[in-house]
């Protein structure tokens, strides 16, 4: 499916994984063709993927730019290398994690603000460390369109849960990314976004209002992680406990390091 000039989502059906939620896939083309993201790695997915590039993709398609080493990313990208010849990007920062984790090799180290041509565009790779340490964004120049992998997202809010994520890098990545002109967001999970500047500025705004609320919470007294969580999320699924503790962790290690709060016998107090 196209979803602007030369940039494909490759469809995923939508009982696999998680519905709405599965990775999006883009292919985009110029006089060669790339690849943001592999999805995850199964053999039926992986294969309509490849079918897909195949009937869209006369060019070669010349590189498999990863977003971050997270399974539903980088899953696929072995085996769309070993049938298309494609060479694998990564951030530097993803290679440990890629290597121990998913079995994957990089042809190529790509460093923030490095740029790969495929003939007619030019694709600006941007660190944006905060979902994962090793994420990056992809920037086309010329379209003004940015692939955001998970740091931002087109349905729900991006997870940012230590000790993997940070909630300051993830804060500066997205105040980072407004200094880009951006007409148009390819987002990792969900629909595009074209209102990409208030996008930004309304995720950004999201998280200080969580911080002032861990805040306002710890100005009743030293408190530990449980108690905190219970008195934000007051209605929270239990299988989301885990995940909400990890997050909440992120705002406090953020607050812990500026020295707004410190963390003493597994409890946290304002400084
Ligand atoms: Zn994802």
């Amino acid at each position: 499916m196209e979803v602007a000039p030369g940039i494909h989502s490759i469809p995923v059906d939508t009982w696999t994984f998680m519905g709405l939620y599965a990775p999006n896939v883009y292919l985009v083309l110029g006089e060669k063709a790339a690849l943001i993201d592999s999805g995850y790695d199964d053999i039926e997915t992986v294969g309509k993927r490849l079918e897909y590039i195949k009937e869209f993709a006369p060019q070669k398609l010349e590189y498999i730019l990863v977003t971050h080493p997270h399974p539903d990313h980088i899953g696929g990208c072995r085996s769309i290398r070993k049938s298309t010849g494609a060479k694998i990007v990564l951030h530097s920062s993803a290679v440990a994690r890629a290597r121990n984790k998913y079995r994957v090799v990089p042809d190529i180290l790509a460093e923030d603000g490095d740029i790969l041509d495929i003939g007619g565009l030019s694709l600006e790779i941007i660190h944006t460390p905060g979902h994962s340490p090793a994420s990056v964004c992809v920037y086309i120049r010329e379209s003004k369109t940015l692939f955001s992998g998970d740091h931002i997202l087109g349905i729900g809010t991006t997870v940012v849960d230590a000790p993997e994520g940070d909630m300051t890098q993830y804060i500066d990545s997205l105040k980072k990314l407004l200094s880009y002109d951006i007409r148009l967001i390819c987002p990792g999970h969900g629909p595009p976004i074209k209102e990409a500047k208030r996008k930004i500025q309304e995720l950004i705004a999201h998280r200080q209002e969580r911080e002032l609320q861990v805040l306002a919470c710890l100005r009743q007294g030293r408190k530990n992680l449980a108690r905190l969580v219970a008195e934000i999320y007051p209605e929270l699924d239990y299988r989301l406990l885990e995940l909400a503790q990890r997050q909440v962790l992120a705002h406090l290690r953020k607050l812990v390091r500026e020295k707004k709060v410190i963390a003493s016998g597994g409890e946290y107090a304002l400084k």
